[in-house]
């Protein structure tokens, strides 16, 4: 596994939030641990590190605009409306997207729903984890955001 973890400190020099742990890819095959305050912001904060290290892993951009386009095309609606999408255009995405995760965050990228997962985690499976991962050769990195 290759693991990453992202440490996020405080002005005062603590840990921010609490201690999540995400895998991704079809066999867990990466592992981005961050601090947040909440759930949310920390799938947030993996997927942007996602999106800068391993974009592989996100839904690209074209895969992202051939479902965008299948989906309208199921619906019977003519595109483009590049400008403005239209409440169908909307409707389309949403059914495109649907078994998609949306990391939000800065670049609103997708993730497959069924290639993460996600979960808080307390300091001692943190150590049980990076003591696995260093066992079987993954690779660590040290990331302070
Ligand atoms: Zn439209």
């Amino acid at each position: 596994m290759r693991l990453a973890i992202l440490t996020n400190f405080w002005s005062t020099g603590k840990l921010r939030g609490d201690r999540f742990l995400f895998t991704f890819g079809a066999y867990g095959s990466h592992g981005v641990i961050v601090w947040e305050t909440c759930f949310e912001d920390a799938l947030n904060t993996a997927i942007d590190y996602l999106e800068e290290h391993w974009p592989g892993l996100l839904v690209s951009r074209e895969e992202e605009a051939q479902l965008f386009k299948e989906a309208c095309e199921e619906m019977g609606h003519a595109l483009p409306c590049e400008d403005s999408p239209c409440e169908d255009c909307n409707k389309a995405h949403e059914k495109a997207m649907a078994d998609f995760t949306c990391g939000g965050g800065n670049s609103g990228r997708y993730i497959a729903s069924w290639e993460w997962s996600g979960r808080e985690i307390s300091r001692q499976e943190m150590k049980k984890l990076l003591s696995d991962v260093e066992l079987s050769c993954g690779e660590i990195e040290r990331v302070s955001a």
